[in-house]
Order: C-alpha cells, then structure tokens, then sequence
C-alpha cells in the first residue's frame, strides 16, 4: 500500500512538472485520453507469500529452486478507470543468464487492469506468471541468485502519458535448494467384521493413493521441489481387520514394523484406509516422533488429500493451530486449465488457482480440502525442517537417506489415554502403558533420538538388573486429522543392539509400567513352502511351522529379498497365523533366481531368523505418471497461453530401480521430442497453437517402456481470457 501510494505521488508529481515545463515527447497523449500503466507490485509465491504485511517484508518466504513459482503482477493505474486490453511479459535471469523462453508471458491476460487497490483475491486483476527454477538435476551453488524484470504492456499498444514507468526490477531473489522428503504408502485391506459400510471395508481406490493425486495437497503445499518422492511401496497391502477406532496404535506400530523392514528406507510410511472408518479421519505416530501415519480415502470433498498433509506435517512435528491465511492470500502454482477466469474471485468451495485469505491451515484439524491451505508459519516450519533441508544443490539429493545397515531393537508398544481409568477406551489393553513383540533386528535403520524432556522413558537391564542402554521419549495423544484426541496412541523404537539384555522396561513419568522379560528359550521355526528354488507365480502360500519351548505367545513377520539379501521389502508384519498368501505381481522381480523371503519370529524379546532362497519372481514395469499439466477438470485437456511456459512434472517409480533416473524420462509434444527428466520447462513460443498429446516415457533397467500421456491446449497468445 505504501508503495501504491508513493507511486502516485510520484506521478503526479511528474504530471505537475508536465504543466510547469510545458509539453513533452509523452504528454502527445490527447488530455481525455491520458492514462499511465505502472508495476505497482510483484508478488512471489511458491504456494502463498508475505505481501504488504505489517511485520514480515514482502516476498520474504523461502524461495525453492525446482518448485513451480508464480509471480502476481499488480498493475498501478493511473486515470479515470479501468483499462482494457493490459498484458504483460516477465523476463527472469538465473546467475545473469536469461532463462530460456524468457521473457514469458503471463497465464492469463490481456486483462482489464483495475484502478488500485487491487485486492489479492482477485487473480483477475493481476497478471500472473509461473516458472521454476530448474533444482533437482542442475548442478550448482545452494542459492540462486535470481533477478525479476516485470514489464506492463511490454508491446507499448496503450498510449501513455509516460511510457518510462513501465518496469519494475526485483533482483537479487534467492531460489534455494531443498529436499523432497521420500514418503512410501501401502493400501490396508481393511477387514474389521463389525464395520458396516461397505465403502469402508477391504481396500482403498487405487486412484485416489495415486502420486499427484493421493499427495496432491502436500506438492501444491510443502514448499519441496517438484515432484515429491512419494510412491507406492513395493509390498503388499497390509491387512488389518480389528477396530480402527479402539487398535489405531496397533495398526500404526504395525506400519512403523513395515517401514523398519524396507531397504531403502523411506523417511515416512502412510497407509491408506478405504472410505473413512476412523473417527480421527487419520492419525500419525507422533508429533515429530514417529514415522508412520494413516488416513481416508474419502471424498465429499477430497477429505483425504488433505488429511494427509495435516498427518505427514504431524510427523514432521507441527501440532494443531488454528490459523488461518488471513491477512495472506495462497495460490496454487500447480493449477492448470482453469485457474484464471473472469469470475474467478475468492469463493471458498470453488476451483481455481487463488486460495482465499479465510481458508485454514492444514494443521487446523477435521477441515475438507477445500477449506484449508497452507499459512506462512507452518510454510516456513517446513522449509527449515531437518528432513527438507539440503546442505547444497551441488548433488542430486538421492531420496533416500544413506543408511549403513545395523543390529537394532524395534521396540515398540503403546499409551492409554489419561482419563480412560473411568471409561474403558483401550478394550482388552494390559495397563496405561505397556510394550508389544520387540524384534531384533539388522538393517538399514535411523535410530531414535533421545528427548531430554520426554515423560516416557525404555530401559534396558542385564541379569543384574544393570541399566545398559536408556533413553526418554515423548508420545502425543493429539495426532488425529480431529478435534478428538486419541485414546491410545504408539510409540516405536529403534534403538542400537547391546549384549546381555535380559529385560526391557516401559516407564512413565518415573513409574515402571510394563517389562519384557526374555524367557530361555529361542523360537523353532521352518518355512514349509515355497521350497527353495521355486518360481513363484500366481498365489502363493507362504507356510512354517513354529515352536516355543516357554509357551510364550509368537510374532510373525516376512521379508523378501529380490538380490540376495542387498535389499528387502516386508510382506507382512506382526502375523499371529502360521501363513501368509503372497501375491508375487505386488513384489518386485528377482534378480535372476536371486530371490530369497525371511521368517522372522519373535517371543516378546528373543527374535529367530531363517530364510528359503534361490526364488524366482518376474520383473514389474516402472508406474509412469504424469502430474503437471493435467486438468483440474475432468474430460478436458489442460491449457497454456502461448508463451507461457509448458512446465512438465512427471514421476516413475520401478519396483525393482526405485526412482528411475532422470535421463529414464523422456517427453514427447506429438512425436517431436522435448527432453528428459523428471521436471522439464518448455519454452512454447516454438510450439503451434492448437491441441497436442504430450507423452512422458519411463524405461527401466529391463528395458520395460511404459507411456503416460495427457492433452494439452496451447491457447493464442492475444485470445483475451
Ligand atoms: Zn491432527
């Protein structure tokens, strides 16, 4: 606003000088006629963005190299109205190089610029600008340094009074590096008999789990670059079939087991539930203390896309708010198609690019996604966030963390909520707190930091009752997508191997609550089937049997190997059943007759091991997906003005690669080739109007090719929206 008003001053100070000196080159401008276009402002957001706020300076938010940025042009009229037929063009240097295509033009435009004020929510009024700065595959300094020239009527066909005003510079913009965090999910085939809506029973639409749509809310938000490492983990649906509402801990432990069981480890694990049986919509292990998360599938609108936003940013440690936007207005860069229209104002329910300055932060719990953003704060948590953070763009950040594998206790268990003394929430629970099957485990594993301040706490004793290893903890009872809290909520360890532990004990807030003794007696136990050798197609029983000679109730869990034991994906976790049905299309492919499954069984604290190996398994082809431009509206292809630029994002995952690399991605326009990667930004000047198939081409090591394709329209640059 200051800035509004000082550039009024200036014009008619300029005006002023006009009359004083007489008749200049642009006051040729017919009086009845004179009207002076000015950059009043330029706004930067990457999702949402300070402006013309009273205490954080303007487009202060963090700035991500290889994110979509959208840059809102606020045009200074000077006049006595509205002026028809504005347009605009956007010239972005990287390091003093100009960005190839630029100068761009705007998404929308030419448009009618309004007398000021313009008011954020109307993206009408603005002309609007995106691009990104190239992040993931380019190698470089950590920041770059990124300069703005903004121009109105860059064409000069609106006659002014002054034709010098026109520009306005922002340089000297930091885009700095960040890391996707690598998010896995898996469906839960959801078998609980007394659930009485079908839509909430066996498993989730495959669909709606889908990268761009499942994690939809967390990449049009989370300031990360594009796309977000989020796939599907190469295992089987994880079966679950007690009540959601009363064992939710125990289905969270059991995601944690599955994602301690997965090599390479992603930072986060997810479960899919179909429809929406939980009461908490979702919950996650803890508030900056677990891994694992679950929630919906449920639309009505699109509950899940953001009930997974609001679990993840539970994981990375923000607890409920209840902020709103306001004074700040969103917008969604990742919109294509019809984000910019004339009637495109701030409506709440409605679809479009602005995201008004009433909606909710993620963190604000039970919204719809419709009714929720994502506010500065929470924006700003994210980007400074350990597992987002990126020491330097001089490497492509692989998505998984580096692990060494290691001896390690999975220690897991749970808490009862105070307050459930009087109603019994935790039917059938053995105390407030208490500790389920430790596994002994060796693998790729990031230990669990100590937290001084955590009222919880695990120690483990030798036969002397010697404390060799102890370590405090925190849970929350705060981690559902509700304003209800969790009556039971789980905690899961993972903490290093020392020798001669004979007990594990549980306390809370100084007093003991439950200990694991170890009994004498390792399980027995033998794979019956597959033998070794064998092809595995179809399904698949896997069998064992099993002995205990201290009658202690066992644990079952599963992990197959495709290369020999390099690296494992579970198949199942914490079974109390002496089989399993594997379906081998949902594993990946051995590595010749390199395929190996472990059994691994556990008394409560004593774990036995045993493998069958020489398996065959046939490889998968890589799931290739396109998530930028796809149309927000069903049955229509996505548009782009010509000379905007043509930002493709795509993602490929291959069960048996991973990610596949960027020179795997290939894009198509027609047949003509584009380039390669998983980001690629395309200058459509050189493109003909008109409609186009753009095709993306994942191929993997086996030389599998799968194609993705989406419709496109690249509009007439002087079509008036
Ligand atoms: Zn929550």
């Amino acid at each position: 606003m200051l800035r509004q008003i000082f550039l009024i001053c200036a014009l008619l100070l300029g005006s002023i000088i006009e009359l004083l000196v007489g008749p200049t080159a642009s006051a040729s401008v017919p009086a009845a006629l004179a009207v002076d276009l000015s950059v009043a402002n330029l706004e930067m957001t990457p999702s949402i963005q300070y402006l013309d706020n009273a205490t954080n300076a303007d487009n202060s938010l963090t700035l991500v190299r290889g994110r979509r940025t959208t840059v809102r042009m606020s045009i200074g009229v000077f006049g006595t109205g509205a002026v028809a037929g504005v347009d605009g063009q956007l010239e972005v240097f990287i390091n003093g190089v100009a960005m190839v295509g630029s100068p761009f033009s705007p998404e929308n435009g030419p448009i009618t610029a309004q007398l000021s004020p313009v008011n954020r929510e109307e993206t009408h009024y603005t002309l609007n600008f995106e691009f990104e700065i190239p992040g993931f595959s380019i190698v470089g300094p950590a920041t770059s340094d990124v300069k703005l020239i903004a121009t109105v009527d860059p064409a000069g066909t609106i006659a002014e009074s002054n034709e010098g005003n026109n520009s306005m510079v922002l340089d000297h913009l930091g885009f700095e590096c960040r890391r996707s965090p690598s998010i896995t999910y898996v469906p839960i085939n959801y078998t609980f008999a007394g659930e009485t809506d079908p839509a909430n029973t066996g498993l989730p639409s495959v669909i709606k789990m889908l990268p761009g749509i499942g994690d939809d809310f967390i990449w049009h938000t989370y300031p990360i670059p594009d796309p977000p490492n989020y796939y599907a983990a190469p295992v089987p649906a994880l079966n679950f079939s007690t009540d959601v509402d009363t064992t939710s801990a125990t289905l969270l432990n059991d995601l944690e087991a599955t994602r301690a069981l997965l090599f390479p480890q992603p930072d986060y694990i997810y479960g899919w539930l179909p429809g929406n049986p939980f009461f908490g919509n979702g919950q996650a292990a803890g508030i900056g203390t677990g891994n694992a998360a679950f929630g919906n599938t449920q639309d009505s609108p699109n509950r899940y896309q953001r009930t997974f936003a609001h679990e993840i940013g539970h994981l990375l440690g923000l607890s409920h708010n209840g902020s709103l936007l306001d004074p700040e207005v969103g917008f969604d860069g990742g919109f294509l198609g019809h984000e910019v229209t004339a009637t495109d104002d701030c409506d709440a329910s409605g679809v479009q690019g602005t995201k008004c300055r009433t909606l909710k932060d993620f963190m604000f719990a039970g919204q719809l996604t419709t009714a929720a953003w994502i506010d500065p704060i929470t924006y700003e948590f994210i980007a400074a966030h350990s597992l987002v953070q990126k020491l330097s763009c001089s490497l492509i950040t692989p998505p998984f963390l580096s692990l060494e594998p290691r001896e390690f206790f999975l220690i897991p268990g749970q808490f009862v909520r105070p307050g459930c003394e009087a109603v019994d929430c935790c039917p059938g629970c053995p105390g407030p707190g208490f500790l389920t099957h430790i596994y002994e485990l060796r693998g790729p594993v990031t230990l669990t930091p100590e937290n001084l301040e955590g009222t919880r706490r695990i120690e483990l004793l030798d036969a002397e009752g010697k404390v060799l290893f102890a370590q405090n903890f925190e849970v929350s009872f705060d981690t559902t997508d509700s304003e209800e809290p969790a009556n039971v909520v789980p905690f899961t360890l993972f903490v290093p191997k020392v020798e001669n532990v004979q007990q594990v004990v549980l306390l809370s807030e100084g007093k003991v609550v439950d200990r694991q003794v170890r009994s004498p007696n390792l399980p027995i136990i033998r794979i019956l089937a597959p033998k070794q050798g064998e092809t595995l197609k179809d399904q698949k029983v896997i069998t064992w049997e099993a002995e205990d000679k201290d009658g202690d109730e066992l644990r079952f869990s599963l992990q197959y190997s495709p290369d020999g034991g390099k690296s494992f994906v579970p198949l199942a976790v914490n079974l109390t059943d002496q089989k399993f049905v594997l379906d081998p299309s949902q594993i990946p492919g051995s590595r010749g007759q390199a395929g190996l499954i472990r059994l691994i069984a556990t008394d409560g604290l004593n774990t036995a091991t045993t493998e069958v190996n020489r398996l065959l398994v046939s490889g998968k082809p890589p799931q290739v997906q396109i998530l930028k431009p796809v149309s927000s509206v069903a049955g229509e292809s996505a548009t782009v003005r010509q000379g905007s630029p043509l930002i493709l994002i795509g993602q490929a995952y291959d069960a048996e690669d991973g990610f596949l690399p960027e020179e795997s991605l290939q894009w198509l326009i027609g047949e003509k080739r584009l380039g390669k990667g998983r980001v690629l930004q395309v200058d459509t000047k050189t493109l003909p109007v008109g409609e186009h198939k753009i095709t993306l081409t994942g191929i993997d090591r086996d030389q599998n090719r799968v194609d993705a394709a989406e419709m496109i329209i690249i509009n007439d640059k002087t079509r008036s929206e």
